[in-house]
């Protein structure tokens, strides 16, 4: 039988070959969430590429993204109407480059609120801002949130986990010798994977989707199971039902 794959976190806009890549994904028939980080890229993707059973786009809000304005949330707020998928969003206070810190706080407060109430799916970048993030995820308590490249400490995946969050893991993740093992404290009902292309290597390779599967066996392995294909392809429906 033929594995279903699920990739959800990929930058399709990021590739030169988008186009070439796109065929591709629906060729090897993976579910692919494609995320965006500015409003602008989600409607140009949209204009661009049908949405197929394999190619989702979601709308994104990248709080690396300093050209976005107030007029720019504006437009979020009223395109989230046109899809269920939110990403990538979150918040990001690694580098004084980025949005500043209060803006990005009243920002995903905001999108947070708002795909609580209308039961989106959010795919959520976080660095250095897992504390104010936990928080605002305890007030509103979104449903469907998937917490893309984790990098915090042990604690605050236990909080993430305990307020009913998903985690999107990808091959770059295992390679880290400092998440690595923390990662094994994720229930498996709550794993995901993504790709995060073209910002991950496969086997020293730029992602492609013709990694996926590769992707795929080698967190397999690092949760010692087999059957992590099925399991993930599982928790997505779940996490789609709830
Ligand atoms: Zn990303």
């Amino acid at each position: 039988m033929k594995r279903k794959l699920i990739d959800s976190h990929f930058h399709l806009d990021h590739y030169r070959n988008h186009k070439e890549l796109y065929d591709t994904i629906n060729t090897l028939e993976q579910y692919t969430l494609c995320v965006t980080n500015t409003p602008g890229v989600f409607v140009s993707c949209k204009n661009l590429y049908k949405e197929t059973k394999y190619v989702k786009f979601a709308l994104g809000f990248h709080p690396q993204e300093k050209s976005l304005s107030a007029k720019d949330f504006s437009d979020f707020m009223i395109l989230i109407n046109r899809t269920n998928y939110v990403g990538e969003v979150g918040m990001d206070f690694s580098s004084d480059d980025y949005i500043p810190k209060e803006q990005q706080i009243d920002f995903f407060g905001r999108i947070v609120d708002l795909c609580a109430s209308k039961s989106k799916l959010m795919s959520v970048h976080l660095r250095k801002s897992e504390v104010e993030a936990i928080e605002i995820i305890r007030r509103y308590h979104p449903k469907r949130c998937i917490i893309h490249w984790f990098t915090g400490t042990t604690a605050q995946l236990e909080e993430l986990i305990t307020l009913g969050c998903y985690f999107s893991i990808n091959a770059n993740m295992i390679r880290n010798k400092n998440t690595k093992s923390k990662l094994l404290a994720i229930p498996q009902n709550r794993i995901l994977v993504e790709s995060d292309g073209p910002f991950t290597k496969v086997d020293g390779k730029k992602y492609a989707p013709e990694l996926l599967l590769p992707a795929y066996q080698i967190i397999a392995q690092h949760f010692q199971n087999p059957d992590l294909f099925d399991q993930v392809y599982t928790n997505f429906k779940e996490l789609l039902l709830r």
